[in-house]
């Protein structure tokens, strides 16, 4: 039976770009989507910006933008990510649309009514200078445990305490350097507290459709401890003016935080997808968005990060339960992404920049299918490792997929025009004993199951197990032989049908891998002579004939991912001055110096690490050294790289060092320069030194030494 899923993913804070991490849950619910739809499901797929906020407040302000403006110039900034990365929201929406202020305000009424909304007392730091009551983010202070400078108002980054703002000590506002006062306000609170929430929650989130771990940290929440402590407790929803957000009724100067509106967003962008005619432009859904959300046939579905566990299990279904309107049927939590067993971090330079990937003319179905292999069902995190994504893409999307499809097309169009034989005219029992049909069809329901549930790791194993069975048969049935037999270039021969037999499995792979992987399989779907790319309930049409066959996907260059990861190149800014001085610095008198240009030259264009251990750097001990007659130059030095034989080397530092101050030092040398037959020998390396571009401006030249303990032939690395 055709099901109706509405499907969102978290909304973005619209401050910044897109990171990894949204591309990563984008992929995840976008394979989640075009599966069902595969299926002959009805979907409705929405996202939004969360725009509301102090943060974006204060960010548009320092920017000089109206807040409005600054969230549309980020929202304008998204789309090349997401046609980039094949993920095909039906919509797109921002929590400051009017649809966003009505049901925000309308379920706050409801809420209200229902006797969950109480208002008390708060007392928080006030900017005097800018006239508003500042997040804890935007308080700075000594910590009141360890006395450390300049923490923020909720936790100290040097010794980890908690703390409320009020407690630190020498606050002051990070807007504007004043000293806070603290000033009292009434506050709108959502009473999470009261008995009929805390019954609901406990019942709702226990019965079976949260993730177990989900339902399981939920528990600890509502568990009080031996004080009393602990439970829910009542949830803080408004915000004083000035505050980018949306007016809460009947309470002027009171917006509501941000937080309350943000879910409400989900809706509000269906509500804008069906305002526009979107439902009955793709599946001739006629109804309203009212009617389709009182339809109890309708599943709603949210893919969210753990970090925002809390929000969506607790406040958004008591919210919706308590204002009349439809629960969540899933809340799919994933983990984060890390990239090689560590959590990103922009300055580390490990994060991978989505646009940089692509920037780079990196396949966006690569991280698909790699970030698809990783996923389960569970709140783990996702490890991005760059060997393991080069093994993966290289081995099994190009190595077994692409793979029966290239080296079967060559002989069907040679020896039978791009004709297939009859399989299909078999009957079906018979056509299942071929092993090309038997690996894919013993395993097609398991791996639709897997989807579903979003064991995507899982049906990719089994994807990639039945395209190694074919393979194998394949190569079992060697082709290639059978080809050379002029009998067999007939229709319905052993090597015709043992050609066709692989490339109907070919096509069940296809249209397993089509939701991973949208773009490949409709060019591979092509190539089997389809016009459309099959779903699910067409799986059995044969393929009769095929298409030319054009590339279908490239290998994975580890070049790429060592420049995916490279540093970006830090901006040139001056140093700042003892004292505080915004005064440029001057050169000092006859020193040529050049921002950008350190020891009088660039840095040379970016190598890989590659290209570096091309370069083999030895610790040399310098056995001897002494003037070479007729240089003005260059000295000889003798050199012992632990080879059981020593090296001949002219050096050009005869101005800078006495030869015998060299002898039984340590130095680098580089061990595998090609020989270099000069004047007076033949130089077996060279000895780093370092010196200015300019050495007549900057005279000095100085030779490496490493540090104590080093052996000579110690490779430096
Ligand atoms: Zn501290």
């Amino acid at each position: 039976m055709s099901r109706q899923i509405f499907v969102t993913t978290a909304l973005p804070y619209a401050n910044g770009n897109f990171h990894v991490g949204h591309i990563m849950e984008y992929i995840q619910a976008d394979i989640w989507v075009r599966f069902q739809r595969m299926q002959g499901h009805q979907v409705n797929f929405v996202g939004a910006d969360d725009a509301h906020g102090a943060p974006i407040m204060i960010a548009a302000e320092k920017a000089g933008k109206t807040p409005q403006q600054f969230v549309a110039d980020i929202a304008a900034g998204r789309k090349p990510y997401l046609e980039g990365f094949h993920i095909a929201f039906d919509h797109w929406s921002s929590t400051d649309s009017a649809e966003n202020h009505a049901l925000a305000q309308e379920i706050y009424v409801a809420l209200r009514e229902a006797g969950l909304i109480t208002v008390r007392p708060v007392e928080q730091f006030f900017d005097p200078e800018k006239s508003m009551f500042l997040p804890d983010r935007f308080i700075k202070g000594e910590c009141p445990k360890c006395g450390a400078k300049d923490q923020y108002g909720d936790s100290c980054e040097v010794c980890g305490a908690v703390y409320s703002p009020i407690e630190l000590k020498n606050p002051y506002s990070a807007l504007s350097g004043a000293t806070p006062v603290r000033k009292t306000s009434d506050h709108y609170f959502f009473k999470l507290s009261d008995p009929r929430c805390m019954e609901f929650l406990q019942a709702w989130t226990q019965d079976g459709r949260l993730q177990s771990e989900v339902a399981n940290k939920i528990a600890e929440w509502f568990t009080k401890d031996e004080s009393g402590e602990g439970g829910l407790s009542d949830w803080d929803i408004s915000r004083d003016a000035p505050y980018f957000g949306i007016e809460i009724p009947d309470a002027p100067g009171k917006y509501f935080y941000v937080w309350l509106d943000a879910p409400v967003g989900y809706l509000a962008s269906l509500k804008s997808y069906f305002a526009h005619g979107g439902p009955k432009a793709r599946h001739g859904d006629a109804r309203t968005f009212e009617e389709y959300m009182a339809d109890p046939a309708v599943e709603q579905v949210h893919f969210i990060g753990k970090d925002i566990t809390y929000f969506h299990t607790l406040f958004w279904p008591a919210m919706l339960k308590f204002s009349g309107r439809k629960l969540p049927t899933q809340i799919n939590v994933h983990g984060f992404i890390t990239v090689s067993g560590e959590k990103m971090s922009k300055s580390r330079g490990t994060g991978i920049d989505p646009l940089k990937y692509l920037g780079l003319g990196m396949n966006p179905e690569w991280l698909r299918y790699y970030i698809a292999a990783k996923l389960n069902s569970k709140v783990e995190d996702v490890d991005f490792n760059p060997e393991d994504f080069v093994a993966r893409v290289n081995s099994d999307l190009v190595g077994k997929y692409v793979n029966i499809a290239s080296r079967c097309s060559t002989f069907i169009h040679k020896y039978f025009d791009g004709e297939l034989a009859q399989l299909a005219a078999a009957d079906e029992g018979k056509l299942q004993e071929m092993i090309p049909l038997q690996a894919v069809i013993s395993r097609e329901t398991g791996i639709a199951e897997a989807i579903d549930k979003r064991e995507f790791g899982k049906a990719l194993r089994e994807i990639m197990a039945a395209a190694d069975e074919i393979n194998q048969y394949f190569d079992t049935a060697k082709p290639w032989e059978l080809a050379k037999d002029s009998a067999q270039h007939v229709a319905n021969s052993a090597l015709h049908e043992v050609l066709s037999a692989c490339l109907e499995g070919f096509k069940y792979l296809t249209l397993f891998l089509s939701p991973i992987l949208p773009e490949v399989t409709r060019r591979a779907f092509d190539f089997l002579g389809f016009d459309m790319p099959l779903s699910w309930a067409e799986r059995r049409q044969p393929v009769s004939t095929i298409r030319k066959y054009e590339h279908l996907m490239t290998r994975v260059d580890p070049k790429m991912l060592d420049a995916l990861f490279e540093p970006p190149v830090p901006p040139v800014v001056e140093a700042p001055k003892p004292g505080g001085g915004n005064k440029a610095p001057m050169p000092p008198e006859g020193e040529h110096l050049a921002l950008g240009r350190p020891g009088g030259e660039e840095i040379a264009p970016t190598i890989t690490i590659d290209d570096f251990v091309k370069v083999d750097l030895r610790i040399a001990k310098i056995v001897n050294a002494e003037h070479v007659e007729g240089s003005t130059k260059l000295l000889r030095l003798t050199l012992d790289v632990g080879e059981g034989r020593t090296r001949n080397v002219f050096s050009g530092i005869k101005d800078a060092y006495n030869p015998e101050d060299l002898v039984g030092k340590l130095t680098v040398m580089v061990a595998n320069l090609a020989p270099r037959k000069m004047k007076f020998g033949v130089s077996e390396g060279m000895v780093l030194a370092g010196s200015h571009a300019d050495e007549k401006a900057n005279p000095g030249i100085y030779v490496l030494e490493p540090f104590a303990g080093a052996l000579p032939g110690m490779r430096v690395r």
